[in-house]
């Protein structure tokens, strides 16, 4: 029989989803670890769904670890990974310049050294990271010459994100062949006691109303995502199953791309925003409603271990 959607996943029906797998994507913040606090139990699930045989993916929209960052983190928590395994915005945004863009040429980087080095592993050159040469408070920015060889601005997050780098993106992006592609469009990210600080898709918005135009994003709700796990892994999506925090970004990425979808209550997002949107009738909404949710992925601890 068929469940219905935004059932909470317990007791024989854990065991009967992840029998229909074959391949689980996780998000990171939210549903590993907030912060640099892992989740209870987060380790242990992967560890053994791991050893079941299952194939594990860890997706993120955050831009400012690269893969190898990613995979030293997930071990010092105790999680068993493979940087090959690991899709970080960084990561993804370079492989869609290299194999979807097929960038000729140097990006100006809104962002952060790790985006630089993911750049640099795919042969992208950048400038805009670090010390700039440009710098003095005396020039005059507009005179400043461009690069001719700047072919794409990249935005990803960026701690360091100024007036003067938003205008030498709108400058490069006065020329209409010049590429605009952000990593993602997260506006908030959360910390804990209710506080939160802006994200990436600010600084992305501010560059877009200075170039009145939209960019091109690769993060999560984007299906690119997950076409860059897909191809190199060659998964089946209906075999597939996307675990993550937020409905915006992580369910409606698996509803995108045809996966099966679990919430983990343990970071932004409610059951009663899913049932929101499960009640609003809305066809857009309907896509951000998961299959299924659990408190923690740490629920799914008994039927690996039985
Ligand atoms: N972007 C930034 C800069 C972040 O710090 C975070 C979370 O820490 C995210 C995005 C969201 O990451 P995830 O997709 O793993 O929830
Ligand atoms: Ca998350």
């Amino acid at each position: 029989m068929a469940v219905s959607k935004c059932t909470r996943l317990s007791g024989t029906l854990i065991k009967q989803t992840l029998d229909s797998v074959d391949s689980i994507l996780f998000d990171c913040d939210g549903v590993l670890w907030l912060g640099d606090q892992a989740i209870p139990g987060a380790s242990d699930v992967i560890n053994l769904l791991k050893k079941s045989g299952k194939k594990v993916f860890f997706v993120t929209n955050n831009s400012s670890k690269t893969r190898k960052m990613y995979a030293d983190k997930l071990k010092s928590m105790g999680f068993t990974v493979n940087e090959d395994d690991v899709f970080g915005a960084a990561y993804c945004l370079a492989m869609y310049l290299k194999n979807v863009s097929k960038l000729q040429g140097k990006v100006y980087l809104i962002g952060s050294n790790a985006m630089r080095q993911e750049l640099e592993n795919v042969g992208i050159q950048q400038i805009g990271v670090g010390p700039d040469p440009i710098s003095g408070a005396q020039l005059d920015w507009a005179n400043v010459p461009l690069d001719s060889e700047v072919k794409a601005v990249v935005v990803g997050f960026d701690e360091h994100f100024s007036y003067m780098k938003l205008n030498r993106a709108h400058q490069y992006l006065n020329n209409p062949d010049c590429l605009l592609v952000g990593t993602n469009t997260d506006t908030r990210l959360p910390l804990e006691g209710g506080k939160a600080v802006p994200g990436t898709g600010c600084i992305l918005k501010a560059v877009e109303t200075a170039a009145q135009r939209q960019a091109q994003t690769v993060g999560k709700p984007n299906h690119f995502m997950y076409d860059c796990v897909a191809s190199q892994f060659g998964l089946k999506s209906d075999r597939c199953l996307m675990v993550g925090d937020r409905l915006d970004t992580d369910i409606l990425l698996g509803s995108n791309c045809g996966l099966k979808t679990l919430l983990s209550l343990t970071g932004v997002s409610t059951v009663e925003d899913a049932l929101a949107h499960q009640t609003s009738g809305c066809p857009e909404r309907l896509q951000m409603v998961p299959d299924y949710y659990v408190d923690s992925i740490a629920d799914l601890l008994p039927a690996l271990q039985g």
